[in-house]
Formats: structure tokens, sequence, C-alpha cells
């Protein structure tokens, strides 16, 4: 799997760096997450997500 994942916001991407972070992006991550309603579920509270979309439990 060629996808990374942001080491901040967990969000999966095919990009070397985040665009909303300006982070490096990791591909040693787990766990896949989608999103769909931020506000109405516990795990994107926690991980502090506020956008829908594909994002990665946990992230190094
Ligand atoms: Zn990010």
């Amino acid at each position: 799997m060629v996808t990374k994942a942001c080491t901040r916001c967990h969000r999966l991407m095919e990009e070397d760096r985040c665009a909303v972070c300006n982070l490096t992006t990791s591909k040693n991550w787990s766990g896949f997450l989608i999103i769909v309603d931020p506000d109405n579920s516990p795990i994107a509270q926690e991980l502090q997500i506020t956008l829908p979309g594909e994002y990665a439990l946990r992230v190094r």
C-alpha cells in the first residue's frame, strides 16, 4: 500500500507532505478509519478530526 498518513492530523493521502499541517507523512500507520460525521463520532473527537475523510488510527 502506498498510502501515507499525516503524523499530526492522521489524514490518509498519497502526498509526501500534508497540505493542511505542512508536515511530512508516514507510511508507518495502522487502523483504517472512515470519518463521515466528525461532530457525532467519539473517535473523531478523540483524534481531534474535524473534516470527513479517510484517516489512520495510529501513525508513527
Ligand atoms: Zn495533517
